[in-house]
This record gives structure tokens, C-alpha cells and sequence, in this order.
């Protein structure tokens, strides 16, 4: 701001700082209900989900299933080469779709009546929200800050040769290889796509077994998986230093054990953080916690009246579904008679790696824990399509069930259509299904998932 502009003050019910999935819909929901809102978004409308993260992110893991899509194809009798993934042509086509994508987001929120502005904003009130880079402030009844999270790069020698995700979606040009840090979600899908692709895969992770979190024999089963396809991983090892020489496009990972990956790209996937940079949360005295992400009780309100959180920042349940229910949920409470409350049991969960996990529910561990006696059901198969073609890949489904009243505890997939899968199997568990009622029902055959219901 050049210290001559004068700041023009302009009034609103609700200012939504960020853009991402939980402000668009609370701005556009808040709007509709008649409020007068504004929303502020520092980079792309439509945030990580939109331009960085799932629907990107699904697009590439989509492009990597090709080639063994088409190798079976032969099979099927098609005549087609494999040929290589340009990744020219993929970026080219999915910068034009996110383009569209964002699109829509923002003609959605102004065919609601939501005042955008396209700058970073800070907190300077309870009641006040500065554009500094347009010298303008608002005044507002209600600040909700839904700005998200940022990848976490540790403090390692040489990090800045390293990219996080963000960057990796902006790559044009397919590298030979890469190394990736971490054992989480993002860490694993990237690690199977850029194997699909056709990339000299490394996973390096310090912790014992990848996607800790989840049930044990579903990460058993994928990292063998990944290992059968050839992708290097290494568990209990870490990164300590990157090196790039003089010249050199590579970089080399030296390890924890003595070893060395020299690779074209190395990729830190090591957690995010909420994104807080220059929020003025300390100025207004909005409490974080220690790892920085702004608390809030059950309304989603935070310390300071008037002040809201939502998503990504306050590091609950870092999902785009969950952050679109709490702004909806948010703003309907504020600005309608609506009273309602995301109920965060069960909330079901994909991992797009290869082959693909969708969960539901407590694992086996947790159960275990929890209700003491259960009952495990368990089976594992090749698909019709992978068994006809000879293909690679098993189908693994696990279903915790509690002894005392037979009900459905967890379901834990992995393999082709998982994620689709347990979209549904999440109803039926919210509603309290127990094994005998999947029992009683009738197979559709010949499916993947008819084996859900045929478990002994
Ligand atoms: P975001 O969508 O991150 O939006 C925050 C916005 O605020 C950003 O656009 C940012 O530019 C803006 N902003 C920040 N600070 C300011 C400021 N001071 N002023 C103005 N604007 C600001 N979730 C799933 O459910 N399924 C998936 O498959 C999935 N895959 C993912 C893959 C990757 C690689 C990543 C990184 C994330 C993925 N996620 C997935 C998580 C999902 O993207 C997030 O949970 C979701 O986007 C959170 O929404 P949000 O509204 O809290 O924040």
C-alpha cells in the first residue's frame, strides 16, 4: 500500500478470507440466506482442492492407470500400442479444465450476490478485515478465516531443492525419476502415479509402515503392491541432506543409512500446516495451537467474538467434505434458523493410489481397543477383468464387526473401485447395518462388490 492511499471502508454481514473449498461454500450459502458478503482469495478461486490438490491430483492418478488399461485392452483383443505419457498434453489439458473450473467457482459465487476480491487478507478487528494491496477495509458483523494449509518441508540441508505438490502440478515435462519424503496419503499417491507414468519411483519414509493410520492388513497389502510394481521404498530411512552440483538437472538424497538416490526431481509430501501467514491472528489474539492452527470450539467459533474458523487451518479433519460442511453448517446457523452439527463418526475416506483404498469406520486396532471382542471377516481376490488378462492386482476387503450386536464397526477396501464402493457401504454404516442385514442382501454378479456381501 503506498502510504498516500487513502482506505475506503466498505460494510458487509460476513468477510470470508480464502477461497477454498469451506469459504466458497459458506460465502455462497451465507449469501443466498441474504446476508451481504465478501470474499477475499490471495491466489486461485476454488483453493487446494480445486487447483492443487484432489481434483488435479484424481486427474494425474487417472492418466496413470492407462497404461495397464491398455495393456489389458490387448488382451480384450484391441489392437493398440501403450505408446508414452506426454506430460505436455496432460498439463495443456488439465490447466485448460482447472481453468473452467475456476470458472464456475467464481460465476457461482457472484450469480449469489458474494462481493469478490482477488488479494490477501489480514485481521485487524473483530470486526474488521484489511486489503492492504487494494487499500481497502471491511467492516463486518461476522470474519470467517478458511485459508487452508500449506505443505510442511522440514529443516533439511539442501530442502530447497526439493518441491512440495504444488509444484508437481506444475511440471510440463515428464522427469526420468523422483524421490519422495513421507509415508502419508499425498506421499503415496504420488509415489504410484508418478510409477504409472512411467517415473523411476523412491519413497523414503522414516516411519515403519506406510499410512500408519490405517488398518494394517490394507497397508500390508498395498506396499507389497507397490513393490511388485517396482517402485523402490524404503521405510525407516529418512532424507538428511539434498545436494545439487554445479550443471547437474539431478539431485542427490543422502540418507539416514549411508545411502545415496540421485534422481531428476526429490519431492517433500511430510505433512501440511495451517496457513496463517499474516492472518493477524496474534495482533487480534486469536488463539493456535503449537502447531499453528487456529481453535475453535463445536460452532466453529474461535476466542474472539465474531471470529470463525473452518477447514484446513484449524487441522480437525483435513478433507474437502469436511470443510464444505462446516462452512454451510457455520453460516446456517448465523444467518437462518438451521441449528445442525457435523457429526464426525465415520467419515468415510479414499486414498488414490494404485491399487486405490477406501475406508470407513475403526480399523481392527481401533475396534479391538474399543469394544474388546469383535469378529474379522476377511477375503482377498483377483477381479474378473485383472483374472481374464492376467494382470497384476488383488482386490482386499475387510469388514470389523462387533460380537455383542453383530453391527458393522469398519469396512476397509483396497483395490479397483474402492473409493465408489465404500461411498456406500459409509450410508449403511451410518445407519447402524449389521453383518446379517449385508448377509440378507442379494448380490449383484459379477461385481467387486458383490463380495461384501457374500463374507463368511
Ligand atoms: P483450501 O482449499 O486450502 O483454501 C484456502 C484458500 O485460502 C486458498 O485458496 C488460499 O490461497 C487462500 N488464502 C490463504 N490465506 C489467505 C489470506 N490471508 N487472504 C486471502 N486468501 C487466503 N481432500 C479430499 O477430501 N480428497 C482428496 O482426494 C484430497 N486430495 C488432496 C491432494 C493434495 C495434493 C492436497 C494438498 C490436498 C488434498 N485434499 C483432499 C485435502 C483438501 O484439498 C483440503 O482438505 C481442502 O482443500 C481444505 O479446504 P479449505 O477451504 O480449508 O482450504
Amino acid at each position: 500500500m503506498k502510504k498516500k492511499d487513502k482506505i475506503q471502508t466498505e460494510e458487509f454481514d460476513l468477510c470470508v478470507i480464502g477461497g477454498g473449498s469451506g469459504g466458497v461454500r459458506a460465502a455462497r450459502v451465507a449469501a443466498q440466506l441474504g446476508a451481504k458478503v465478501a470474499l477475499a482469495e490471495s491466489y486461485r478461486m476454488g483453493g487446494t482442492c480445486v487447483i492443487r490438490g484432489c481434483v488435479p491430483k484424481k486427474l494425474l492418478s487417472y492418466a496413470s492407470q492407462y497404461k495397464k488399461d491398455l495393456q489389458q485392452a490387448q488382451y480384450f483383443g484391441w489392437e493398440c500400442d501403450v505408446g508414452d505419457f506426454n506430460m505436455e498434453t496432460f498439463y495443456n489439458n488439465k490447466h485448460k479444465y482447472i481453468a473452467k473450473l475456476e470458472a464456475i467457482y467464481e460465476n457461482l459465487l457472484k450469480s449469489s450476490g458474494v462481493t469478490i476480491f482477488n488479494t490477501h487478507a489480514k485481521v485487524t478487528s473483530p470486526n474488521t478485515v484489511l486489503l492492504e494491496d487494494i487499500s481497502k477495509e471491511i467492516s463486518t458483523k461476522y470474519i470467517l478465516i478458511a485459508t487452508g494449509a500449506k505443505p510442511f518441508v522440514p529443516k533439511v540441508e539442501g530442502s530447497s531443492y526439493a518441491i512440495t505438490s504444488n509444484e508437481f502440478f506444475l511440471i510440463n515435462q515428464k522427469p526420468k525419476s523422483i524421490t519422495i519424503f513421507g509415508g502419508g496419503y499425498i506421499a503415496v499417491e504420488f509415489a504410484c502415479i508418478a510409477k504409472g507414468l512411467g517415473i523411476a519411483t523412491h519413497l523414503v519414509y522414516r516411519g515403519q509402515r506406510l499410512l500408519k493410520d490405517f488398518d494394517y492388513d490394507i497397508t500390508e497389502e498395498l506396499t507389497k503392491s507397490m513393490l511388485a510394481q517396482g517402485i523402490n521404498i524404503q521405510l525407516q530411512n529418512n532424507v538428511t541432506k539434498l545436494e545439487r552440483h554445479a550443471h547437474a538437472t539431478e539431485v542427490t538424497t543422502h540418507l539416514a543409512n549411508g545411502g545415496k538416490i540421485v534422481s531428476d526431481l526429490a519431492m517433500f509430501a511430510t505433512g501440511r500446516v495451517p496457513n496463517i501467514d499474516n492472518l493477524g491472528l496474534e495482533e487480534v489474539g486469536i488463539k493456535t495451537d503449537a502447531a499453528g492452527a487456529i481453535i475453535v470450539d463445536k460452532n466453529n467459533a474461535t476466542n474472539i467474538d465474531n471470529v470463525y474458523a473452518i477447514g484446513d487451518v484449524i487441522n480437525h479433519v483435513q478433507l474437502t467434505p469436511v470443510a464444505i460442511r462446516q462452512g454451510q453448517f457455520l453460516v446456517e446457523r448465523l444467518f437462518s434458523d438451521k441449528q445442525s452439527y457435523i457429526d464426525y463418526s465415520s467419515i468415510p475416506t479414499a486414498v488414490f493410489s494404485n491399487p486405490e483404498i477406501g475406508v470407513v469406520g475403526l480399523t481392527e486396532e481401533q475396534a479391538r481397543k474399543q469394544y474388546g471382542s469383535i469378529k474379522i471377516y476377511k477375503t482377498q481376490f483377483k477381479t474378473l477383468k485383472d483374472g481374464f488378462s492376467e494382470a497384476q492386482g488383488q482386490v482386499l476387503m475387510k469388514l470389523v464387526v462387533s460380537t455383542k450386536d453383530n453391527k458393522i464397526l469398519g469396512c476397509h477396501m483396497l483395490g479397483k473401485y474402492s473409493a465408489e464402493i465404500i461411498q456406500v457401504v459409509a450410508i449403511a454404516i451410518k445407519l447402524g447395518v449389521t453383518k446379517d442385514d449385508f448377509d440378507n442382501t442379494l448380490a449383484v454378479h459379477p461385481t467387486v462388490a458383490e463380495e461384501l456381501v457374500t463374507l463368511k
